[in-house]
């Protein structure tokens, strides 16, 4: 028998029900919890679907089983065979009594992390030993939703006629500028890990493409050390050609909506587990302007003058005033990236609009600068050499067409739908100031 064979399950921990009274059944799983009351010992054995628990009792089982039940430890990995005995106290109702136990795999004493969770270890225990973490079937849903919801997304983007794409993470210069970069040596010269795909999406938009999206990873040399940022985030793009302003808010809008009634479908175990009620919103995500903004927040004394981004303390004020989902737009150009276009009838004003949950921001985008020269001109007031622009500004000497487009952080979007309150909760190994490994 292959150590496959050995550890291969009938069952995992859901499946088994008081219907299957007087049956045997094989199960694989972790050692969760060993409770030795002398005369029966019951052992509870964790799988990525539920826990089971084994029953020993003394008096029925040889000494031989009970010797071999007494000997397995903590999250040492066992398979059981045994039958099927109902008990409504315990997991789905049901004990097993075991005929045989393999020990398949041993775990090292003491465990790096309880995952009894009777101790509520500190963020960075949990982190060192995530592979540990995980097995806490509250962790495990959190990636469970992710993983369901970058699907969604995916699938949504397939269904509307996206092509998906991969943009190097490689990247010679700035995206926008910023001093946020991660210089890397790339042989004899310095280069960068991209913040952001945003010159490469846009050039796909003068490929006959039309609408693209990536999943992928942003590096963002940010040094301040909060809840919500990280130094690598995952980032959903999408860039769309003949879609103005609007058209891009109600494609995001539109995604959000799928991911929710996907997960509210899909992952209502995982919702459980997290103890995490999602929150639906009904009809138009509302939308207010960056001058109703600074009005909410000043008559809300917290102090923002025209042309500043939000503070911390705003976004706060702002997300208990507008609850739940909606966008901001109508932003000065000045605090906006060098792509944004500027509004046809006040060119000081942006089409740029941002998508935030509360006090979150989820999403930045806009229509783009799709005319040469106004793009050129943009580079030089905010102070970037167009030079080092020159491979993307060539995409746009050559019929660009006007198009618009969003990246949301697809962490933070975890984040709102598991209920999570820090990002390092959503990611599997976070990379902020402090970490590197694991
Ligand atoms: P913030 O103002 O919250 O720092 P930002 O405006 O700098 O965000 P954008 O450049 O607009 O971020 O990036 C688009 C989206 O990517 C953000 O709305 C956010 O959801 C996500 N994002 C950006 N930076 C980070 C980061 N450091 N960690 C996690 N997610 C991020
Ligand atoms: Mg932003």
């Amino acid at each position: 028998m292959t150590i496959f064979d050995k550890c291969k399950r009938t069952h995992y921990s859901n499946e088994i029900s008081p219907e299957l009274e007087g049956e045997t059944v094989k199960i694989t799983g972790w050692v969760h919890e060993i409770r030795d009351l002398g005369g029966i010992v019951f052992v509870l054995i964790r799988d990525k679907n539920g826990i089971t628990q084994l029953t020993a009792p003394s008096k029925k089982l040889s000494e031989e089983m009970m010797a071999d039940v007494r000997a397995i430890r903590k999250e040492t990995l066992v398979t059981i065979t045994g039958t099927i005995q109902n008990s409504p106290k315990a997991p789905n109702g049901v004990e097993v009594i075991p005929s045989n136990i393999d020990v398949i795999s041993v775990s090292k004493l003491p465990l790096p992390l309880d995952t009894t969770e009777k101790v509520d270890a500190e963020m960075d225990t949990r982190l060192d030993a995530r592979f540990m973490d995980l097995r806490k079937h509250d962790v495990n849903a959190i990636f469970k939703i992710k993983s369901q919801m970058l699907h969604t997304a995916r699938n949504y983007f397939y269904d509307n006629d996206f092509t998906e794409i991969n943009t190097p993470k490689l990247v010679a210069s700035a995206t926008e500028g910023g001093t946020e970069l991660f210089p890397i040596t790339y042989f004899e010269k310095e280069a960068f890990l991209g913040q952001s795909p945003q010159l490469y999406k846009q050039t796909m938009m003068a490929t006959g493409l039309d609408k693209v999206f990536e999943i992928g990873q942003i590096f963002r040399a940010e040094e301040h050390d909060t809840l919500r940022h990280l130094n690598e985030a995952l980032s959903i793009d999408a860039e769309m050609c003949y879609h103005s302003q609007e058209d891009s808010m109600d494609v995001l809008e539109d995604l959000i909506k799928t991911i929710l009634e996907d997960i509210s479908a899909k992952c209502p175990q995982q919702l459980e587990e997290l103890d995490h009620t999602l929150d639906i919103p009904s009809g138009k995500f509302p939308i207010v302007t960056y001058e109703e903004v600074l009005d909410i927040v000043n008559n809300n004394d917290v102090e923002m003058n025209y042309g500043e981004d939000l503070s911390r303390a705003a976004e706060k004020v702002l997300g208990e005033t507008m609850g739940s989902y909606y966008f901001i737009t109508d932003w000065p150009m000045s605090i906006k990236p060098f792509y944004v276009m500027p509004k046809e009838d006040d060119p000081e004003i942006s089409t740029a609009f941002d998508l935030m949950y509360r006090d979150l921001e989820l999403s930045s985008g806009s229509q783009r600068i799709h005319d040469y020269d106004l793009l050129y001109s943009q580079l030089e007031k905010k102070d970037l050499n167009p030079d080092s622009f020159e491979k993307y500004l060539e995409a746009f000497q050559y019929g660009m067409p006007p198009h618009s487009g969003w990246g949301m952080g697809a962490d933070r979007l975890t984040m709102v739908i598991t209920g999570a309150q820090n990002i390092r909760e959503t990611v599997l190994f976070p990379r902020d100031r402090r970490r590197l490994t694991p």
